[in-house]
């Protein structure tokens, strides 16, 4: 699952907002219960991006290492509210802090997960001009998982934003191929085009309605579903 940055800053648009973390801890805690195996990749917009830092004449490079930092910043409060609910988790970090948390290892995240711990991936891919979503839909692919949830603050793919446009039509299944080709703006295109290739498909919807997630994993008709075909 993809968690964006965004999304942990609630109305305040900045930081975490506790009670958004522990409302998802909930959400995530009700699906391990029901014995699915989840990994999170946790983003890091609410603290920083790389994009602005450079954009405001830093070096790119050192821009995205302290937006990899800020995902680690999530990570640890995600962990902190599931792990207060009871749920076992294990922090794992593209770039290596053994001080905080597990250094990423494949094969480990994977034990972890059959044990039915959360896997909270932090740091991104570890290297710098990629995004979360892209670590996302690699962290999916490496641990095999079955399908990657992109949870955001729209209830789907809209093909035009619907703040700007209410006419705009919320798709409820589209193609990888189409989400590419209309350039619609939910996922960056290189996570699609990895999941594309390796035929994981993608559900994107709204996180934070209670009970959301575990209608995801129940196959409930919300947000959009993306595949092949
Ligand atoms: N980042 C990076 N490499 C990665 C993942 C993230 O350089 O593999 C940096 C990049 O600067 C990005 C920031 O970390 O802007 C935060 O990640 P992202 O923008 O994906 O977070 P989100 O939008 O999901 O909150």
């Amino acid at each position: 699952m993809k968690l964006s940055g965004e999304v942990l800053a609630g109305q305040q648009g900045y930081g975490i907002d506790p009670q958004v973390v522990e409302a998802l801890a909930r959400q995530i805690k009700e699906v391990t219960e029901l014995g699915v195996q989840v990994g999170v990749v946790v983003g890091g917009g609410n603290i920083w991006r790389g994009q602005i830092g450079s954009a405001q004449g830093m070096d790119r490079a050192t821009a995205d290492y302290m937006g990899m930092l800020a995902t680690v910043i999530n990570a640890l409060a995600l962990q902190d509210a599931l792990e207060k609910l009871g749920v076992e988790t294990r922090v794992q970090t593209a770039v290596e802090m053994r001080q905080v948390a597990e250094p990423f290892i494949r094969r480990r995240a994977i034990r972890h997960l059959e044990k039915g711990r959360v896997v909270i991936f932090g740091a991104g891919i570890g290297s710098p001009y990629f995004t979360t979503d892209t670590t996302a839909a690699l962290r999916a692919a490496e641990i095999e998982a079955e399908i990657m949830f992109k949870g955001t603050s729209a209830d789907g793919v809209y093909s035009e934003d619907p703040r700007q446009n209410p006419a705009a039509h919320r798709f409820s299944h589209i193609t990888y191929l189409d989400v590419l080709q209309q350039g619609l703006r939910v996922l960056d295109s290189t996570a699609v085009s990895l999941c594309m290739e390796n035929r994981i498909p993608i559900l994107v919807f709204q996180l934070l309605q209670p009970g959301n997630i575990r209608r995801a994993v129940m196959g409930e008709p919300i947000g959009t579903l993306i595949t092949v075909d």
